[in-house]
């Protein structure tokens, strides 16, 4: 199963004319912004992201193919990299902006929003996903996931500050409008349920690569990684996005 780049047009003129990528922006002009020291701390890890906004930033790169070539690489990168190197979102720049700020998802714009105890809580289901994927890295491929990255912890941000905080009740209900655009791309059979949780990462690189290979790929790369460091069949890998064209 890939996600064909034909579908993700297809889903992009659907989402055009459903109006769905405005109704997406006026979800995101719900929430205001902060203002914060920019230290990018909750940066350091790629998010999940529904289809609907990867499709947005889909949208908003091919209208830049100079940063989407820029930034491809990065992408796939920290796709194949991401379970044994900590490793920045992708989309961060050197000079510490998100290069998609525009057209960055829900979960970056709600970042500040939670409460601590809230952001606790969500650790703690991260943290418990991650321990499982250990094991079953351990247990069925004999693959290490290191210990720094099953536990990696974004702290909260004591320095947020903005006026109006989005209470829970409103979050979820913006995340409950996004599921019913979100429905009808499953309706229309423009994405499957496996597709289902997706990462902001991930939804690029299965645009590359059928979602078994992009499996088998990950686990060749985290082996080689795990023996040599550097990685040939990483480069093999990158070599063939590069050449793709957008
Ligand atoms: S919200 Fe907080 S953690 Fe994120 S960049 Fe601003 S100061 Fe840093
Ligand atoms: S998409 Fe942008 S805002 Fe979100 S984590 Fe990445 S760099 Fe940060």
């Amino acid at each position: 199963m890939r996600l064909l780049k034909k579908n993700i047009e297809k889903s992009i003129e659907y989402g055009e004319e459903k109006n769905f990528f405005n109704k997406l922006n006026k979800i995101y002009e719900e929430i205001q912004g902060g203002e914060c020291r920019g230290c990018t701390s909750c940066c350091m890890e790629s998010v999940n992201t529904f289809y609907i906004e990867f499709l947005n930033i889909y949208k908003h790169l091919k209208n830049r193919p100079e940063l989407y070539m820029k930034l491809i690489p990065k992408v796939i990168e920290y796709y194949f990299l991401e379970l044994v190197e900590n490793r920045p979102c992708p989309f961060l720049d050197k000079d510490g902006r998100c290069t998609i700020y525009e057209v960055r998802p829900l979960t970056c714009r709600l970042f500040g929003h939670l409460s601590e105890r809230e952001h606790n809580e969500n650790y703690k289901n991260v943290l418990e996903e991650n321990r499982e994927s250990r094991d079953y890295f351990r247990e069925e491929y004999g693959i290490e996931i290191p210990e720094e990255i099953v536990n990696y912890k974004i702290e909260y941000c004591k320095e947020f500050k903005v006026d109006k905080r989005a209470k829970k009740q409103e979050r979820q209900s913006m995340i409950d409008d996004i599921f019913v655009i979100e429905s009808s791309f499953f309706m229309k059979e423009l994405i499957t349920e496996e597709f289902l949780g997706t990462g902001l990462v991930s939804w690029f690189a299965y645009s590359y690569f059928d979602l078994d290979e992009a499996g088998d790929y990950r686990l060749d790369i985290m082996r080689e990684y795990a023996e040599q460091g550097k990685n040939a069949i990483l480069e093999k890998v990158l070599k063939k996005v590069i050449d793709d064209k957008l």
